[in-house]
């Protein structure tokens, strides 16, 4: 048997363990930085396989780092298990909360933390059997969807020794992630943080001329930063929500407060973005007379893509073949499909045909679940919208990702269609699948000296041998 078969035998005979663990995840969905569940289950579970865990890393009680092995390479194998607040849904292809309100897996993380977990006791078990020398973790990554695991990690400088990294995230789709050419970067950095203004509460109609109003100073800033976007590169993207704008509209609010996300390609971009609107906020409050506070939250980088590990995930996922859907799956995804208008469907194979090498056919994309791997088109082309913590892991050491099909094409992420599948056997499959993938290219990344050496030589040239600085402003807790 070749290493590869190894590697995949062990996977389908630990496919019961992904996953129980996936589903217990689902099963208990909590947000980010209130992971306790899932975190204690995944380092459980990675004790038990013979990795040592430090649990409770860069001041966040659910973030980890399992470990085992000695010497270099160190490859690291990222894992996301939080929620997202109010999509609780049923494993049903009709809108149908387990508990209306409550957090759910919208976004397959649970998904995600099983199927990094399936890679590592599996590259684990191959490497102890046969001698091979090296460092393997697992990181545990709380909180990405408030953006905060990764880069307060980063900042405590957990990936400093890391050779590569490899990570995924469940998608509709059976694809690599940042299909970028080297040097280019993909999806968008972005700034996360409170602005909370606090003026004089007064009667407003008895004695407004003795009230000083933070709601007023919050929609100066607001109207501020309308004003700014014409001269900002068009490719950022700012939003903000009012997160407290005053009690009763007969009292002077004495406290406001608004969440801002600034979003753009370049992290140098958000920076400068970002000086511009601490200067607004500042102008703000000198036209009302209040004071102000920011609590930043997070920053990100961009996604820097490693076309080496890009190229190997892939060959390794054609390796690996289909990732087959049974008559249910596919009935379920069908009777999903229904539940999105019908254009959707339409724009998002048509999207996706933007992003898959042109030559490829309806059919290899698939209906209503994508089974086959995909081949990306290289270069900048629709991939710029949301972000990812795993941006700042990426300027730091070549990291390569790929996406599994978890949902059916057209259904979005951070939805609760989204959520129902990430609880059925389709997540379920797309967490064991993408743990094979990923635990063939570990292999080969402990294996073959040449391609972890030609990743390398990529990242330097990408980064100009430029270290990464964090985004984060001293001070900066995660919270
Ligand atoms: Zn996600």
């Amino acid at each position: 048997m070749t290493i590869h078969e190894q590697a995949l035998k062990f996977i389908d005979a630990h496919s019961g363990e992904i996953t129980a663990i996936a589903k217990s995840i689902w099963e208990n969905p909590e947000l980010g930085l209130k992971e306790f569940h899932a975190s204690k289950l995944l380092a459980g579970e990675l004790e038990k396989a013979g990795f040592s865990v430090d649990m409770g890393v860069a001041d966040m009680p659910t973030a980890f780092v399992a470990e085992w092995g000695e010497g270099k390479p160190v490859i690291g194998i990222l894992a996301e298990y939080d929620a997202l607040p109010g999509l609780s849904q049923k494993i049903s292809a009709v809108k149908d909360p387990i508990k209306v309100g409550a957090p759910g897996h919208g976004c397959g993380h649970n998904l995600f933390g099983a199927g990094s977990f399936g890679t590592v006791i599996a590259v684990k078990d191959y490497m102890e059997k046969n001698s091979v020398k090296g460092t393997l973790r697992l990181y545990g990554t709380p909180a990405e969807e408030l953006g905060i695991g990764k880069p307060y990690m980063a900042r405590a400088g957990l990936f400093d020794d890391l050779d590569a990294a490899i990570t995924w995230h469940p998608m509709s789709l059976n694809m690599t992630m940042g299909n970028t050419n080297p040097g280019e970067t993909s999806l968008l950095a972005l700034n996360s943080f409170k602005v909370q203004f606090t003026g004089r509460a007064a009667h407003a109609a008895g004695n407004p001329q003795q009230g000083r109003s933070a709601l007023k100073a919050i929609q100066l800033l607001d109207t501020g930063v309308q004003y700014m976007r014409e001269h900002i590169p068009p490719q950022a993207r700012i939003h903000s929500v009012i997160t407290n704008g005053g009690g009763a509209p007969n009292v002077v609010p004495a406290f406001a407060e608004a969440w801002y996300f600034i979003r753009a390609p370049k992290r140098d971009m958000v920076n400068s973005i970002y000086a511009w609107i601490e200067d607004i906020i500042k102008g703000a409050a000198l036209m009302t007379q209040t004071t102000y506070e920011i609590e930043f939250l997070s920053g990100l980088y961009e996604l820097l893509g490693n076309k080496v590990l890009s190229l190997n995930l892939l060959e390794n996922m054609k390796k690996v073949g289909d990732l087959k859907f049974s008559d249910e799956d596919k009935a379920f995804a069908r009777e999903m499909i229904e539940s999105v208008p019908p254009q959707m469907l339409q724009a998002v194979k048509q999207g996706f045909l933007t992003g898959v090498q042109p030559g490829t056919t309806a059919e290899e994309i698939g209906e209503y679940l994508n089974e086959k791997p995909l081949t990306p088109v290289w270069g900048l082309t629709g991939d710029m919208s949301g972000s990812t913590d795993v941006g700042d892991v990426s300027f730091i050491t070549p990291t390569g990702q790929i996406t599994a099909t978890s949902l059916p094409l057209g259904i979005p992420l951070h939805s609760w269609q989204s959520t129902a599948c990430s609880g059925s056997d389709i997540g379920f499959k797309s967490a064991v699948y993408a743990a094979k993938v990923m635990a063939l290219t570990s292999l080969d990344l402990f294996t073959k000296p040449d391609l972890l050496q030609a990743a390398k030589d990529e990242f330097i040239k990408s980064t100009g041998g430029k270290k990464y600085v964090s985004p984060l402003p001293e001070g900066a807790k995660p919270h």
